[in-house]
């Protein structure tokens, strides 16, 4: 079920989150976790609320999945995000073994050397598949509208 249409339907879940965290005044980041077509966890940014650095969208839909299947390994499960991991995020993909990765928009702030692609390329381990640029535009409008917003505030 690698086919377009599914992969833009779960991001839609993973922009409905990132709207959550909008809605809060959190960076618009949001993420889904699938298992043959079901929906196992969400997450969305909750940074300012959790006064923590690591409530970030793909870390907590980790933690929530791992729990519901009771199991800290995650293969053949997919994550959607609507923006390109952070490294701490993509070290604890990696670490969950999650084996494929949709990502919305790409960050366009990020150095090359600490792209998601020189990352996985020097680990020799990697398996994840990884597919760019689903709902790409949606993605990125939403991260710039809240910038814009916050600018103009
Ligand atoms: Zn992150």
């Amino acid at each position: 079920m690698n086919d377009l249409k599914t992969d833009e339907k779960f991001m839609n879940l993973a922009i409905k989150e990132a709207l959550k965290a909008k809605k809060m005044g959190e960076v618009p980041v949001g993420c889904v976790i699938v298992k043959d077509g079901v929906v196992i966890s969400k997450g969305h940014n909750k940074v300012m609320r959790e006064n923590s650095c690591i409530f970030h969208a793909e870390i907590i839909a980790i933690e929530k999945c791992g729990k519901k299947l009771k199991d800290f390994r995650l293969d053949s499960l997919t994550m959607y995000v609507t923006l390109e991991p952070c490294i701490m995020c993509l070290g604890a993909i990696l670490n969950s073994r999650i084996s494929r990765l949709v990502i919305g928009a790409m960050d366009i702030k990020r150095k090359e050397s600490f792209s998601l692609e020189n990352i996985l390329k020097d680990n020799l381990s990697n398996k994840l598949l990884v597919t760019k640029g689903i709902l790409e535009n949606d993605c990125l409008f939403l991260l710039k509208d809240f910038f814009k917003n916050l600018r103009e505030r």
